[in-house]
């Protein structure tokens, strides 16, 4: 039940009806016993009105506003602190209202690379990244922290260059079959493989090998082409949603204080997503 005292969530993004983030949220709330505490609720906000967004949530009191695209780097210009980490990601997905003093956070560098971790470590491991908007900006970070050896590719080329040059590793104009087969790690971090992209691949998979480890952190469909197409090839598959779940985690614990109920959350995106 909620009461007077129950503290409000929110996301915001544009557009935002898609997002399992209140589900996962709110189902991690009841299953800690802050059901009556907590609430998560979800915002379409276009990003011309992100300086209003934030001043509400000030005069709202509300305690934990996450963003999504497009609002990750608009909305640093209105926080009284951003955390060290999501300042040299340039992105902040995760605010926390502390009193009114609001703290910008990155939770989705943790999200990427927990289960890349969870696969072995990823020191001197060479990992191609395919974009370089908001979430390759995250992951690059999380990977030179892990001293991987990066290298980025973007149908942009100009902001695959800006990005290497920024973190300090590598760039390749295209990724040739013998490239993409030298590479440990490949992750796909644009929007091919989700609507209206369902049937592209970022890459060629034709040199892909049962060695390597694909990531996508594309979540709708849960198993992107690139990831059934390497799948077929014997190559170890990292899905979407496992990132999703992981910066959620950090998330949940960022607003709380608890820790979070990760086989609750797990479960609930699994259900959700028809896994
Ligand atoms: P973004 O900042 O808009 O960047 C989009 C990236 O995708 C850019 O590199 C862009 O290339 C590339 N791209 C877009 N359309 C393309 C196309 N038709 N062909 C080739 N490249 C294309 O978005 P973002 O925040 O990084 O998010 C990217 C994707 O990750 C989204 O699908 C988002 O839902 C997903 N995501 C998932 C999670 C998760 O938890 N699993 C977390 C964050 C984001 P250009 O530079 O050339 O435009």
């Amino acid at each position: 039940m909620k009461t007077a005292r129950t503290k409000i969530c929110l996301i915001i993004g544009d557009p935002v009806s898609h997002s399992l983030s209140p589900l996962m949220h709110n189902t991690a709330y009841e299953a800690v016993g802050l059901g009556e505490e907590f609430v998560y609720l979800a915002a379409q906000v276009k990003v011309e009105k992100i300086k209003e967004t934030v001043e509400a949530v000030r005069t709202l009191g509300i305690r934990g506003l996450t963003c999504t695209v497009p609002h990750k780097t608009a909305v640093i210009l209105y926080l009284d602190m951003v955390d060290e980490t999501a300042q040299k990601i340039g992105a902040v997905n995760t605010i926390v209202n502390d009193q009114g003093h609001l703290i910008g956070y990155n939770t989705d560098w943790i999200g990427a690379i927990t289960p890349l971790k969870q696969r072995g470590d990823l020191r001197g491991k060479n990992v191609l990244v395919i974009g370089a908007g908001g979430a390759a900006r995250a992951i690059v970070y999380g990977l030179m922290h892990e001293k991987a050896h990066v290298t980025i590719v973007n149908r942009t080329a100009e902001r695959a260059r800006a990005l290497a040059d920024e973190f300090h590793c590598l760039w390749i104009d295209n990724a040739s079959n013998d490239f993409i087969s030298s590479q440990d790690i490949i992750i796909n971090a644009t929007s091919i493989g989700m609507h209206p992209h369902i049937v592209e691949v970022p890459i060629q998979t034709c040199s892909i090998h049962r060695a390597q480890i694909l990531m996508d952190i594309v979540y709708v469909p849960h198993e992107t082409e690139f990831l059934r197409q390497g799948k077929s090839k014997g190559a170890t598959i990292i899905y979407g949603v496992e990132m999703l779940l992981h910066q959620g985690i950090a998330q949940f614990e960022l607003y709380t204080g608890v820790p979070a109920p990760v086989d609750t959350m797990s479960e609930t995106l699994k259900n959700a997503l028809h896994i």
